[in-house]
């Protein structure tokens, strides 16, 4: 818990980042569309020099160690601006908690560090609210899973490094009829058949990025699922409840 002071100095500090670094250029994103590289480059580096990049995650892990009050305080800051800018000063997601062994050393640190970007990708054409319509599948292929589908709506500042996709991988039976079984894959931009590129433009949420991935036959490790088979809506669910 944060004492008073430290909270009206994280307040201040952010209000003063947003004033001086995101105020500025709302215009510039208006009239453009999108936000200018550079801008958002910059954004990015002057989070790192106040501590804000990656506020949200465990000290222990490199982050910032920021609980939810004060992350909600912050939000509140940022929530001033346009989205399109602030989501440049990135809170990479939680979910990357779930990282475990080499998955450590190549999505959780460099998301941290800011040496790599994710994308959560729960949203499809076909499934929006109603989660369980996904039609993306995984299904096993000797050691490995192929993955095939889509996802769309899914925010991202930059072309990322990688994306932790949610895919059906069975069903399960349950007192109330069958179940799909969902689970939470790291997939790498570059994979083969894997296709990253930028979506529809927001209306609202002016310079802001979405993507659309599709996947076709995309061949992954069994190293390559986030958490554990089956849990990626617990974890999906995770994400969702911590952004709201
Ligand atoms: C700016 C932006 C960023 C986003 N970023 C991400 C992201 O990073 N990752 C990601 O996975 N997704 C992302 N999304 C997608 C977002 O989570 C979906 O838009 C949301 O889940 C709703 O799905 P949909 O748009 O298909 O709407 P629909 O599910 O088609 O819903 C349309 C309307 O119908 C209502 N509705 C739907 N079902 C019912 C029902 N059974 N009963 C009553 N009303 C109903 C809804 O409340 C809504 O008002 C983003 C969306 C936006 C706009």
């Amino acid at each position: 818990m944060e004492t008073r002071v430290e909270t009206d100095l994280l307040v201040n500090t952010v209000r003063h980042f947003v004033e001086t670094e995101m105020f500025p250029f709302e215009e510039e994103v208006d009239r453009l569309g999108h936000v200018p590289k550079e801008i958002g480059r910059q954004i990015e580096s002057r989070a790192h020099e106040l501590g804000l990049y990656a506020c949200n995650l465990p000290e222990d892990v490199g982050g910032g160690g920021l609980g939810y009050g004060a992350m909600s305080l912050i939000e509140r800051e940022y929530g001033k601006t346009s989205h399109a800018l602030q989501s440049w000063a990135a809170r990479p997601t939680e979910l990357l908690m779930a990282c475990e062994g080499d998955q450590r050393e190549q999505y959780l640190f460099p998301a941290i560090r800011g040496e790599k970007r994710e994308l959560f990708a729960l949203t499809e054409p076909d499934a929006g609210s109603d989660v369980m319509g996904m039609k993306t599948t995984a299904r096993r292929d000797g050691d490995d899973w192929v993955l095939n589908g889509s996802k769309h709506f899914i925010s991202g500042p930059c072309m990322p490094d990688f994306a932790i996709v949610f895919a059906a991988t069975g069903e399960d039976e349950t007192p109330r009829g069958p179940r799909k079984r969902v689970t939470a894959f790291l997939v790498d931009v570059g994979t083969k058949g894997f296709d990253c590129r930028e979506g529809t433009k927001c209306v609202s949420y002016r310079g802001y990025n979405t993507y659309a991935l599709s996947f076709d036959n995309v061949r992954l490790g069994q190293d390559q699922v986030l958490g554990t088979e089956g849990n990626g809506l617990a974890l999906s669910g995770q994400w969702l409840s911590m952004g709201r």
